[in-house]
């Protein structure tokens, strides 16, 4: 039997600050009345069939922007399919309504088309918190480790990575990893890089991030909750802290919990991620209750209360706007892009090789397609 390896806590942790979390708050938009809500999304649709332009938004976004997203052709989902989603579309012009980080993703897929975003600096707490240079130097002081990193880092940090995963995926390409006899460096979430270390047994470094939504669930206050409701079934992002990720039911990516809410026999849920998710899971699954878990309790800070500012960022005016003016483009350094580029396109092979049932493990570590250039074995 697999034994668990004592994780390392002296790792990098980088203090975001609070101000830069108020500051976000302070440029979410208004929400627009009914009236200037219809014109708006009217214009929206207009633009984007006459620029030739698709909408690729996030699960977390505002939910006028998800419905517009796939009424017209694009896509709401989390950021491993928005990533596929945007590198296979035909449209020149790619609208990610999202975090920085995905537009820069989608950029690095597809260098030959226009990246736009509403605004440019929604950001993330885990990017923020794992600047480049202190990763890099990170890295270079254990060179016998394969630097693995979550999606939610910028095209820099992932220039120094061997991998990049998304929550959908990273269980499973550590898990494979780990098979391969590597020791791994993670970044930057300490949370999902624990959840995921246990569940492996990989011997696993972590960078001390954490995702600001998620971060402020408390076990607690969820243990009470599900006191309340005896029969609710409990959702959790791997991002959480593990008193919370402890009392799920289901521990998955955001489409991996919207699939639970809609296939579990249950019908109450209670769920620790963004609650931009509920409007997805309420249209996926009719009829049923969604809780969102407790940010609150005697230990809580609450700056985002199952809210992210950055993703909040993103409005109808804002859209407009970008769309009429071509503003707000993302551009990433050529070399960033083309080494950043390595390690996403080894994730969605994995994920490809996954969906086809193909063994990746052997298969595909025996082309040497997804080790070639690598780190250390
Ligand atoms: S919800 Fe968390 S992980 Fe997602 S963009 Fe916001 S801060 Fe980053």
């Amino acid at each position: 039997m697999e034994t668990t390896k004592v994780i390392e806590f002296e790792r990098p942790q980088m203090d975001i600050g609070s101000s830069c979390v108020a500051n976000a708050w302070a440029r979410v938009p208004d929400v627009p009345d009914a009236a200037e809500k219809l014109a708006l999304k009217a214009r929206i649709r207009q633009l984007l069939k006459e620029k030739q332009a698709v909408l690729v938004a996030h699960y977390y976004v505002d939910a006028e922007l998800q419905d517009l997203a796939e009424e017209t052709g694009g896509c709401v989902s989390d950021s491993l399919e928005m990533a596929r989603f945007g590198r296979d579309h035909p449209a020149q012009t790619l609208v990610v309504a999202g975090v920085k980080f995905m537009g820069e993703t989608a950029k690095i897929l597809s260098p030959e088309k226009t990246i736009l975003m509403p605004d440019l600096d929604a950001t993330c707490s885990l990017d923020l918190g794992c600047p480049a240079d202190e990763f890099t130097a990170f890295c270079d002081a254990h060179p016998d480790r394969t630097v693995v990193v979550y999606a939610n880092t910028s095209a820099a940090v992932k220039a120094r990575a061997d991998w990049m995963v998304t929550s959908s995926i990273g269980l499973d390409i550590v898990a494979h990893l780990h098979a391969q006899g590597k020791k791994i460096l993670w970044a930057p979430d300490k949370h999902l890089g624990s959840y995921i270390q246990q569940k492996t047994g990989a011997d696993m470094l972590l960078w001390q991030g954490s995702c600001l939504v998620h971060d402020e669930f408390k076990g607690i206050e969820l243990d009470l909750l599900k006191a309340e409701h005896p029969h609710a079934k409990v959702l959790v992002h791997p991002e959480s802290p593990a008193a919370v990720v402890a009392q799920a039911d289901v521990v998955g990516s955001t489409s991996q919990m919207i699939h639970a809410a809609q296939t579990m026999d249950a019908e109450e849920f209670i769920v620790a991620t963004d609650n931009g998710i509920l409007h997805k899971m309420q249209l996926a699954a009719p009829g049923k209750r969604f809780i969102v878990a407790p940010t609150a309790g005697n230990s809580a800070t609450c700056k985002s209360c199952a809210h992210c500012p950055w993703m909040a960022m993103n409005g109808l005016r804002n859209l407009l706007h970008v769309l009429e003016s071509g503003d707000n483009e993302i551009h990433v350094e050529r070399a960033t892009a083309e080494k950043a580029k390595l390690c996403i396109d080894r994730m969605l092979d994995f994920a490809a090789a996954k969906k086809a049932n193909v063994r990746p493990s052997a298969d595909l570590a025996k082309e040497g397609k997804l080790f070639a250039g690598i780190g250390p074995a």
